[in-house]
């Protein structure tokens, strides 16, 4: 059983925590907080032991009576790998600053840099390189989503190029200090946006082009996608394709799944904690190949759809599981993907 710890248990450290505790082969062994608030207290009251990355917070934390187990670099010395998941920019301070001077192995998360940390991962894209290294990137939510249907559109048929747009929610539900409210970004205003070269930290050969936007949602990122493919295959090929490729289902709109609120719906109906969609939205009326070249729009849910693949590579750099395939199965099976 390998003792994993959380550094940062926020939107994204706090589901990497639970999805690693339904793992048969892992445990968490402790969460870092740095203030003492709801989400401290529910990490103790869910079972997790809590340090602190600002010692000298501690005071607030009994004035709170939140318990405290010790401080973050004591949680460290524990650990076989932590899971860094603090604010974009902090991990790659972290990791030259604290986990290479331990001798710890660590994942980041895609706000980091992919130079900074040297080598980026998605599960179906470059699992096998990552096996056994001592830092990782699980690419952004919006890389993830572009990698998940563009990994077995390629398998299935290969592609020439890939152009996509991406419309990105403004912020996460619980940010209330972001926007846009009432606007459309270009965000970047400038083309491509980097997207493109961060699927082509995990998909190394792709030919890729990207733009995104900014929108006033908070529930999903949508993507539309035309790919120009290598060999012929019809728009049958490519549902049953889809259909069968772990964490991407087929929604369709003539259902009442028309848009990503509804799909939202769909997460709280199947009972998920936190109304999470681990799963990657691809509309099946979308799909259609007009010239030989491949349309179709998908929804992703950026608060959850990276954390699977956190834990394929805890198994990956920890050498747990040689086959990517393996991984995948155990992780959804624990964590109830479709
Ligand atoms: P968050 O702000 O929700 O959580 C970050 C947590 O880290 C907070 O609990 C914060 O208190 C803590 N923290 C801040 N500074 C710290 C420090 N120095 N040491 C330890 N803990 C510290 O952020 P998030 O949305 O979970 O994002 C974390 C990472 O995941 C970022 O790289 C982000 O780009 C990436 N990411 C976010 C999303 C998303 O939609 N939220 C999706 C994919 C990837």
């Amino acid at each position: 059983m390998k003792s994993v710890g959380i550094n940062g248990y926020g939107t994204i450290g706090k589901r990497v925590a639970d999805a690693v505790s339904a793992q048969g082969d892992m445990k968490i062994a402790g969460v870092t907080k740095r203030s003492p608030d709801f989400e401290a207290r529910m990490a103790v009251e869910k079972g997790y032991d809590l340090y602190i990355s600002a010692p000298e917070r501690e005071s607030s934390f009994e004035e709170a009576g939140i318990k405290v187990t010790g401080t973050a670099e004591e949680l460290f010395e524990k650990l076989d790998i932590v899971v860094d998941c603090t604010p974009e920019g902090i991990g790659a301070k972290n990791k030259e600053g604290i986990y290479k001077k331990m001798g710890l192995k660590a994942t980041f998360q895609g706000g980091e840099k992919h130079d900074q940390i040297g080598l980026s991962f998605n599960s179906f894209s470059n699992y096998k390189d990552v096996i056994g290294k001592d830092y990782a990137r699980v690419v952004s939510c919006n890389t993830t989503g572009l990698c998940r249907t563009l990994n077995p559109i390629k398998d299935l048929c290969g592609i020439k190029k890939v152009r996509a747009v991406m419309v990105r929610r403004g912020a996460d539900p619980s940010q209330v200090k972001k926007g846009p409210i009432n606007a459309i970004v270009p965000n970047p205003p400038t083309v491509p946006s980097h997207h493109g070269p961060d699927v082509q930290t995990v998909m190394y050969d792709l030919n890729i082009t990207t733009m995104a936007l900014l929108v006033p949602t908070t529930l999903m990122h949508q993507h539309n996608l035309m790919v120009e493919l290598e060999s012929s295959v019809s728009v049958d090929d490519i549902k049953e394709k889809l259909n069968e490729t772990p964490r991407v289902l087929l929604l369709k709109a003539k259902e009442g799944l028309g848009s990503t609120a509804e799909f939202m719906e769909y997460a709280k109906e199947l009972g998920r904690s936190r109304n999470d969609l681990f799963e990657i939205g691809v509309w099946e009326e979308s799909l259609n190949i007009v010239d030989g070249e491949l349309y179709y729009m998908q929804a992703i849910h950026q608060e959850s759809d990276v954390v699977p693949e956190n834990v394929d590579a805890i198994r990956a750099m920890l050498e747990m599981e040689y086959d990517p395939s393996k991984s995948i199965e155990k992780t959804n099976k624990a964590m109830g993907i479709l």
